[in-house]
């Protein structure tokens, strides 16, 4: 069997514990590896070796860090395939839909390949007479990453890269459920010159994440992943001193107006509702009809469904893998039991689909409810599946005031070809990110990414500007050179001139 390790000073390290975890192929239901899982010794080892590796990689000039993620892009770029096809073995998602997350990853890489331009500070000359103030950002020291299994390759690059760029190191504690792409990255990372320390990564569940929020020389944690862990990362680890960010769940809402595109608006539905099978925080789980919108726009969504392949990810032309863990497909298939028993309309059920040859693997088939309402679990709960719940409204009004209060707010949309209803909408809506005739508002590597209530704890979103400024700390200086008049002492505060 496969055994997958700790990657742990520029090394496979089996770690001193003797758990381990089954990771599946989701596709045949068949065991592919088993991936080791730390306790406090093996992340106590860990995090020694990025404190270590810490104060020579800080003072590393900004122009060899750079060079080091120019190559880092370069090799990432050059094995993306590999690294999709890894992604897919485990996950379950299709080859081209993994090439995608890998190339959103990348995108953060070439974002700090031009690190030296983001981490210029400000300067004012002759502030007061012969004194100047500037500022300058510094890392943090030791910082850790914690990933979901739904984007084992982007949703890490979304925090080493820039972490690491800043002058950091860190320690990765990925999704055990899809861990080797992140062995793959540390491998291709060493490759291009990272000094060994400089980013490590260990396997495990809650032990070592407890460890982690834990450990005194861990200076600041990212997490990414459901909403009850996130809260609880936040909690936890504001309370021990640390500076976190931890982004949580969703459900993701669509509205569709009368005057929308219907055939733009069928096609972002399928493709935002269904695609990863809708294992993404961002997939469209809702879709909200204003007035007899959803008349004209239930049957084109159903001709579109009617068309999708449903197969294992590396199958040519395969459009939606299985889900990523037998357990997670008993639970999806739960909440399309609890929809059908609550009065839901069930217009497509994608239950009881069989792929055939791979009778063992985690398939179900695209679901779309009709009638929902808001008391329903359908509605209430995120699914992470290929359910699609439509929920009718009679005002444009009734339909964002719907939005407005779930308490999620990652990402919504709306369709409609009224610039006034879209301002409107952009305006009022309590939610992170934003797409207006696009189903997927989610912002390339130089803006950032991040959702709003409960979708995201902590002050800050994930990667471009506020991930810079996540990983650093501001630092004002405030100088007198030369100084040749000597004032004598002065109790009073300063004052200017
Ligand atoms: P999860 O919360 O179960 O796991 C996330 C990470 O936390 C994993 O590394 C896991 O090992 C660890 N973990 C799990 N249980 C823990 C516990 N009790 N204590 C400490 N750590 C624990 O999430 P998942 O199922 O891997 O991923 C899917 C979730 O992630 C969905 O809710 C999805 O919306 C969310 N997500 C959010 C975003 C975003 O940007 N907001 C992006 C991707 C995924």
């Amino acid at each position: 069997m496969n055994k997958i390790n700790h990657w742990v000073s520029g090394s496979h390290w089996e770690g001193v514990g003797s758990d381990t975890a089954p990771v599946f192929n989701p596709a045949t239901g068949q065991q592919s590896a088993e991936v080791v899982l730390a306790g406090d010794e093996d992340v106590n080892q860990a995090v020694a070796a990025a404190a270590l590796a810490f104060p020579a990689w800080r003072d590393t000039p900004l122009t060899r860090r750079q060079n080091i993620m120019f190559e880092f892009r370069r090799i990432l770029n050059d094995r993306k395939l590999d690294l999709a096809r890894q992604v897919s073995a485990e996950h379950g998602k299709t080859v081209d839909d993994a090439l995608g997350e890998v190339q959103r990853g990348l995108e953060v890489v070439e974002f700090v390949c031009n690190i030296a331009h983001l981490l210029k500070g400000d300067y004012s000359e002759q502030v007061s007479t012969a004194v100047d103030t500037y500022t300058i950002r510094q890392p943090l020291g030791v910082v850790a990453g914690i990933t979901p299994f739904n984007f084992p390759a982007m949703v890490p690059m979304w925090m080493y890269p820039v972490a690491i760029a800043c002058g950091n190191t860190f320690v990765l504690k990925p999704s055990e459920k899809d861990p080797s792409v992140s062995m793959m990255a540390a491998e291709m990372f060493q490759e291009a010159g990272l000094p060994d320390g400089v980013f490590n990564v260990v396997h495990g569940q809650k032990p070592a994440v407890d460890a982690l929020l834990a450990h005194p020389d861990v200076a600041a944690l990212s997490f990414v992943g459901s909403t009850p862990i996130a809260r609880y990362m936040y909690e936890t680890g504001t309370k021990n001193g640390k500076r976190v960010q931890a982004l949580g769940g969703a459900k993701n809402h669509m509205i569709v107006l009368p005057d929308a595109d219907m055939d733009l608006a069928a096609d972002a539905a399928v493709s935002a509702g269904y695609g990863s099978a809708g294992e993404r925080c961002m997939a469209i789980s809702v879709v909200v009809t204003v007035g007899d919108a959803a008349d004209r726009l239930l049957p084109k969504v159903r001709e579109r469904m009617a068309d999708l392949t449903v197969a294992p990810g590396d199958v040519e032309g395969a459009q939606m893998g299985p889900l990523v863990t037998k357990q997670h497909l008993e639970r999806v298939a739960g909440y399309v039991d609890a929809g059908e028993a609550a009065g839901a309309t069930m217009l497509e059920d994608g239950r009881g689909l069989v792929v055939e040859g791979h009778e063992e693997g985690y398939f179900i088939g695209p679901t779309l409810f009709d009638n929902v309402t808001p008391d329903m679990s359908i509605y209430r709960d995120e699914i992470f599946g290929p359910v699609l719940s439509t929920v009718r409204t009679s005002s444009y009004q009734e339909a964002i005031d719907l939005i407005n209060a779930n308490p999620y707010g990652n990402g919504t949309a709306i369709f409609t070809n009224d610039g006034g209803a879209a301002r409107k909408f952009q305006n009022e809506i309590q939610v992170g990110m934003v797409g207006i005739n696009v189903p997927i508002p989610v912002p390339l590597s130089f803006y950032s990414f991040g959702g709003w209530k409960d979708s995201n704890f902590g002050d800050h979103a994930i990667y471009g500007p506020d991930g810079i400024h996540f990983y650093t700390r501001g630092k004002v200086i405030i100088s007198r050179w030369p100084d040749p008049i000597h004032r004598g002492v002065d109790l009073g505060f300063p004052q200017h001139g």
